[in-house]
């Protein structure tokens, strides 16, 4: 008899669980994982994938607009917000598919159902069976944050947004951070009138300053409002289904919905990690090491739950090198220097490295080099809009710090010049690419 039910319990099926589930058990292990809501998790099922679909569909808004200035005469056009929301759906529904396939066919075991730890090898399932395992990983993610104001209850969070009955007229965003910012554009380009509002004075604090400032001209040009240093009083549903909110130090005010995106904190209530010993930091979140093992030895935790980056991609990488490392005798860890990231407004936004601000701070005076252009697109289009593009360079070994931009298409150019930066290549080694004409790529290697 073995000692253990399982060689592996997985709480969560998401990116990061997903991917330790099943890379540990191809090196062999016996797994199981148990999903209370849906495989796939955040990003899959109500995150980034989603969110994407929607930025694709909230663009043609502006291309259709354009497409007279390019020769098309369209006639009317209209949109169905029901169309756009079904489809997506059905898209999550095949992703959902693909993943709970994976783990089938990696042998893992599936249980639909909450599990909370009852011991350092114990898993007690919602039905009332417990099992035992030898190692317990927990990849339960970040769950969005609700104000505590009287009738938060009338505002939803971006756990619900994908689902909406109808477009709304008016909205209003709780937040500026990253979640804000991409649904004040997917909403405006569809037809909403967006407030954004925000506790600070800023938008996306932590980005390059310049970069974000360009995003909150074209959104404002654009017709998005914000309300800055605003905390909200209450929220009171009106006889219309509308809701007035109000807030301590400005103007009341009427919307249609209220979407809360002040940040995701790590989702560990009722898993019983405090009654086994499983030390959490201020945030909540669970204290690992650099293997990705919490203070009790059996217990692992990867992705949002360890409010490291919450990113998917880095939930993955650490749900890799934790199979990989425990299962497959191939220890390694994730190198957390130089991740790409990006934020799908309208335009996007992306980022590798070091800021203007972090470099100055670090080596007092780096070269910056900055290009600030109208793309070709937007110039026949008859639109002001500017793309901007920016290198942090080290102000003596020339190497290339950080790439901030924004523009159409960012986040697709941001991942390839990011290698360059990884790689700790030279401004004078961009300089020697030859341009590829006519792109807006180009400016990375003609910046002086
Ligand atoms: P963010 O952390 O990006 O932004 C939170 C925003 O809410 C900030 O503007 C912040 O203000 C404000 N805020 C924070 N706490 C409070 C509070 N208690 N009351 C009122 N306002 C508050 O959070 P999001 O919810 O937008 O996204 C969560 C995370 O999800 C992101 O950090 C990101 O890691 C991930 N994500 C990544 C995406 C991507 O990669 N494209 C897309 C979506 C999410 P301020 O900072 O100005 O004080």
């Amino acid at each position: 008899m073995a000692e253990f039910d399982y060689d592996l319990f997985v709480i969560g099926a998401g990116s990061g669980g997903v991917r330790a589930s099943r890379v540990a058990a191809a090196h062999g292990a016996k797994v199981a994982v148990a999903e209370e809501h849906r495989v796939g998790g955040t990003c899959v099922i109500r995150g980034c994938v989603p969110k994407k679909m929607l930025v694709y569909g909230s663009h043609f808004a502006e291309d259709l607009h354009d497409a007279a200035r390019f020769g098309w005469q369209l006639g009317e056009t209209s949109f169905d917000w029901k169309v756009l929301r079904d489809n997506v759906n059905a898209d999550v529904d095949r992703l959902e598919g693909l993943y709970t396939n994976t783990l089938d066919n990696n042998k893992v075991e599936m249980f639909r159902e909450r599990a909370t730890i009852s011991g350092p090898n114990e898993v007690t399932l919602a039905s009332g069976r417990t099992v035992t395992a030898k190692f317990i990983l927990v990849a339960t993610g970040a769950w969005p944050v609700i104000p505590k104001v009287p009738g938060a209850e009338h505002g939803i969070t971006s756990n619900e947004v994908f689902y909406l009955d109808e477009l709304p007229k008016r909205v209003v965003i709780a937040g500026a951070g990253y979640i804000a910012n991409e649904f004040a554009g997917i909403f405006h380009a569809l037809g909403s009138k967006v407030t954004v509002v925000n506790r600070s004075d800023q938008i996306l604090r932590g980005y390059d300053e310049q970069i974000r400032d360009r995003l909150f001209q074209i959104s404002t040009q654009k017709g998005i409002e914000f309300i800055f240093n605003a905390s909200f009083e209450k929220i009171e549903k009106q006889d219309d289904g509308s809701f007035c909110v109000h807030f301590k130090d400005h103007e009341k005010c009427d919307t249609d919905l209220i979407l809360f995106a002040i940040g995701r904190s790590p989702k560990i209530e009722g898993l019983g990690l405090e009654k086994v010993g499983v030390e959490l930091n201020e945030k909540g979140a669970i204290i690992v090491d650099e293997d990705n093992r919490s203070t009790v030895p059996s217990i692992y935790a990867v992705g949002d739950v360890t409010d490291r980056v919450q990113l998917t991609p880095v939930a993955i990488r650490e749900g890799q090198a934790f199979a990989d490392t425990v299962f497959g005798n191939k220890p390694h860890r994730v190198d957390y220097d130089m991740i790409p990231s990006a934020v799908f407004s309208n335009p996007p936004m992306a980022g590798v490295g070091l800021t203007e601000r972090q470099a100055r701070e670090q080596y007092g005076s780096p070269k910056i080099f900055t290009s600030d252009f109208r793309p070709m697109r937007n110039v026949l289009a008859g639109k002001a809009e500017r793309s901007l593009y920016k290198l942090v360079v080290h102000p003596e070994s020339d190497v290339v710090l950080g790439i901030h931009m924004i523009s159409p298409d960012a986040p697709e150019i941001l991942q390839a010049a990011a290698i360059a930066v990884k790689a700790g290549l030279t401004k004078a080694q961009f300089d020697q690419t030859v341009a590829l004409h006519p792109s807006m790529s180009e400016e990375l290697v003609l910046m002086k």
